[in-house]
């Protein structure tokens, strides 16, 4: 019960990582927000959780929208009394060639990334510095954190500005007891990258197979996908440390796929 009675409030934790997220986090005591513009996803994913005897409600958010993630975040503390973790989590992908990208998909892509973890910090942190219990920001970064790929500049842009973000609330926060650190995993197979497997081998003329091994795995030291549950531990990693002495930081959770 390395969480017990934190309150977490987690973004696109209706899916993937985020979800699974949530699900290690109620195992270990928390009181889960479940906040994803699929309120019906949330609201099911909530339930599953309330299921296994947690604390957990589902609330509808557009996190690049800031009345909703005000709203999304007062509703979320006024059920549970405050907010100590926060999960900026919800992302998409969108594949094209730097000439060919739409500049409002590139606007949307920033919009969903940066400003969403931009609205969810500032909505959360207010509730943390006033508490006084300390608290923990953490951002789903990638290895595009660190590192870029082909079509992939929105993305591989918005995930490296996550880590200046993580460093700035790291020192802002820190007389709070406010931590800032970065998950960024290699490919997961989630619905996001199920979704980008037939998108990439159109774009670069290679079937699906290739895609998988000649491009999402093919610089990890074992062929591996990394799994919603190696990203989870990571996370609790953060979540459950008791000082400042991990902020600031990102790890990569990627079968070595990028080494630092
Ligand atoms: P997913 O598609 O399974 O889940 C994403 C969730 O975010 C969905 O429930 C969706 O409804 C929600 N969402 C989308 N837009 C939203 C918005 N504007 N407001 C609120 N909720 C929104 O994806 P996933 O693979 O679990 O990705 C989660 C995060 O992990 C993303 O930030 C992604 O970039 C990152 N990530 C994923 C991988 C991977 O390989 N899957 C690797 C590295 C990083």
């Amino acid at each position: 019960m390395q969480l017990k009675d934190k309150v977490a409030y987690i973004t696109g934790s209706a899916s993937g990582i985020g979800k699974e997220i949530a699900i290690l986090f109620a195992q270990e005591g928390a009181k889960i927000i479940i906040a994803d513009l699929n309120k019906e996803a949330a609201d099911a994913t909530a339930a599953e959780l309330r299921a296994t005897g947690a604390q957990a409600v589902g609330v509808a958010v557009d996190v690049t929208n800031e009345d909703q993630v005000n709203a999304s975040v007062e509703e979320g503390a006024k059920a549970f009394g405050g907010i100590d973790i926060l999960i900026s989590n919800a992302g998409i992908q969108i594949v094209h060639p730097v000439e060919e990208f739409s500049f409002a998909d590139w606007k949307k892509m920033l919009a969903i990334h940066l400003d969403g973890a931009f609205l969810t910090t500032k909505a959360c942190l207010k509730h943390m510095y006033a508490q006084g219990r300390g608290g923990s920001v953490i951002y789903m970064g990638s290895v595009h954190s660190k590192e870029a790929s082909l079509l992939k500049a929105p993305y591989v842009t918005a995930k490296h500005g996550l880590i200046g973000l993580a460093k700035t609330v790291a020192k802002e926060g820190a007389k709070h007891g406010v931590r800032a650190n970065v998950i960024c995993p290699g490919f997961v197979r989630t619905p996001l990258v199920e979704k980008q497997i037939p998108e990439q081998a159109k774009t670069l003329g290679i079937s699906e197979e290739e895609v998988i091994k000649n491009v999402m795995l093919k610089e990890t030291v074992d062929g591996e996908f990394t799994t919603t549950e190696d990203v989870a531990r990571v996370a609790l990693l953060f979540a459950g440390f008791p000082t400042n002495a991990l902020t600031g930081q990102s790890l990569v959770v990627s079968h070595g796929w990028f080494m630092q």
